[in-house]
């Protein structure tokens, strides 16, 4: 008996500590890939700012801005407000001196800690520097002026180049740092801890990144413990456990590597190809009338447990992956087959999806879009694509073809969460959009702050001289909608109405208030009953 058990543990031996050792290398690799991953996003976005700020200094230039003239001054300080990332636009004598901001001539000290050329060849220079004795670092993009004349420079608050937060949009769980290419920290952000403060190497995972546009380089750490947490009970489980036990885990795991929870990408593939994306739906109203105008299509992940898992969590993973272009046709298609009759008989009605800057480096959305609809009760004139302003726009001139060959095929095109951008609103509306979304930030300061007031009335100014139409979002309370409506909003979008729906209970909403007879029913309850209450207001 006693030798069989001895047999029985010699012969698990191997099996549990191969599955041990296996175990270690996938969470590492895959840990490292995470980290990647999350460095190489946060570098584009690192990159496209300052793509912004050069562009924004190079126009300067070519206006012949380099002295301290009151006109001067103005066009700076016009400058840094189009140009989200920049918080000041100086002018600088050839020895770095700063002679004045876009704010005039009251300058604290300014030290600067380095100085390097932003690209191999170039003349401007990405320089980090200190204001006053203050410990923040900022980043400064400098372009000379020609010979010993002044030049002009940019200043970006250097925590924007460092994540802030993991790519599932979680806190963040590891330890970022930005550097120049001469090794100056510009910043960092994270707990040191779990990263190169912990003990020895060899137990972190670190990502090393180099931009290869600008003088930048990343390093991204984590502890091999914090981000192998998830698997202690496996492995725990995996170390008393039976030979039998490990060397059925390890077949499981051989036969199913791609359904390891711990991939998350692999398992967004395999929930793509489950469809256990769905799509649910925001109704957006028309609030002088109460009619209802259409809905934007929000996507959620149900699991096939029945847990419902908000956007926040797998987006940027599948923006980051590629996998969000496949993502969104699986929408678009489930939307025409759940939803195309209802809504198709209703051809007023439209309905917006949601489109990332990825979708408009190539025409492929395009063919997309075509394709999906073309064999949909859903018409294209009824389709609106929403790009948002959260994400700095690449490449301008490619994004606008896109824009216009979707306008081509009948579409309409939004801007989304107007206001917050990395790009400016002056930027986007170089696309040519049909519709603009006002973000919900400045909605719930309606009332309280007059620069929010003053901010929606340009836009409105704005979008009736474009002939844009104007959508607010994220409106709360009834007060809200008799403040929007009497700024002359006409759309809107919110909990005040509806959350967004699934699509049953949607179809359900605008059979009830939509119906083919004339009438709509006023006396129905939840959101038809919200969206006939701005009827009745009206009517009153
Ligand atoms: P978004 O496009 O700005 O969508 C509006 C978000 O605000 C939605 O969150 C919606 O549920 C929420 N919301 C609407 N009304 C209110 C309100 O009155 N109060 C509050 N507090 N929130 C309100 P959700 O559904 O979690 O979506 C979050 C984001 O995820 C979306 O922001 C969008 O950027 C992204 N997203 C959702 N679906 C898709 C998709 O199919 N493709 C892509 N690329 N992104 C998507
Ligand atoms: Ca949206
Ligand atoms: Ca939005």
């Amino acid at each position: 008996m006693l030798a069989a058990i001895g047999i029985g543990v010699v012969l698990a031996g191997p099996p549990v500590a191969a599955l041990n050792i296996w175990l270690s290398g996938l969470v590492e690799r895959q840990a490292r890939e995470e980290l990647t991953l999350s460095g190489r996003r946060h570098m584009v976005l690192s990159e496209a700012r300052i793509a912004r700020a050069i562009q924004t200094l190079d126009d300067l230039a070519a206006r012949g801005i380099d002295s301290c003239r009151v006109s001067n001054v103005d066009a700076l300080r016009q400058a840094t407000f189009a140009t989200t990332p920049v918080k000041e636009l100086s002018i600088v004598a050839a020895d770095g001196r700063t002679l004045c901001t876009d704010v005039g001539n009251q300058l604290e000290q300014r030290k600067v800690v380095s100085s390097e050329p932003l690209a191999a060849g170039s003349r401007a220079l990405l320089e980090v520097i200190r204001l006053g004795s203050q410990p923040e670092q900022w980043l400064r993009i400098r372009r000379p002026g020609a010979g010993s004349g002044n030049g002009v420079a940019a200043l970006i608050p250097s925590a924007l180049f460092v994540p802030q937060v993991s790519t599932a949009g979680g806190p963040l769980s590891f330890h970022a740092r930005m550097f120049t290419a001469g090794g100056t920290l510009i910043a960092e952000r994270g707990d040191a801890a779990q990263g190169a403060g912990r003990g020895d190497h060899g137990d972190l995972v670190i990502a090393d990144l180099e931009s290869s546009r600008y003088a930048l380089k990343a390093a991204i750490s984590a502890s091999h413990f914090e981000l192998a947490a998830n698997q202690a009970d496996f492995r725990a489980l995996g170390t008393v456990a039976s030979g039998l036990l490990a060397i059925l885990i390890l077949v499981t795991s051989v036969l199913l590597p791609r359904r390891a929870p711990n991939n998350p990408i692999a398992e967004i593939e395999r929930a793509l190809k489950a469809g256990e994306f769905v799509p649910y739906f925001q109704p957006i109203v028309d609030i002088r009338s109460g009619r209802l105008r259409g809905a934007e299509v929000l996507i959620r992940w149900r699991k096939s447990d029945g847990t419902i898992v908000a956007p926040a969590s797998f987006i940027p993973l599948a923006e980051s992956s590629g996998l969000i272009i496949e993502m969104t046709r699986t929408l678009m298609r489930r939307v025409c087959l759940e939803a195309g009759a209802v809504l198709g008989s209703r051809p007023h009605l439209k309905v917006g999806f949601n489109l990332t800057a990825r979708h408009f480096a190539n025409e492929e959305i395009v063919d997309d879009v075509r394709s999906i609809f073309k064999k949909s009760a859903l018409r294209l004139s009824q389709i609106v694509l929403e790009v948002t302003e959260r994400q700095p726009i690449e490449n301008l001139t490619e994004t606008r073809r896109v824009v216009a060959a979707l306008q081509g095929l009948g579409v309409k095109v939004a801007i989304d969460d107007v206001g917050t951008g990395h790009s400016g609103l002056s930027y986007m509306l170089k696309l040519g959009v049909d519709i603009i979304k006002i973000d919900k930030m400045f909605i719930d300061s309606l009332g309280t702050d007059r620069n929010s007031n003053t901010i929606i009335e340009t836009l409105i100014d704005l979008a009736q001289n474009m002939r844009m139409d104007v959508i607010a979002e994220g409106v709360e309370s009834f007060e809200q909608v008799l403040h929007l409506r009497d700024l002359g909003i006409r759309a809107a979008q919110g909990f005040v109405f509806s959350p967004p729906l699934p699509c049953s209970a949607f179809l359900q909403l605008v059979e009830t208030i939509d119906p083919h007879k004339s009438g709509g029913d006023l006396s129905a309850e939840g959101p038809a009953a919200a969206i006939a209450a701005i009827a009745r207001s009206d009517a009153a």
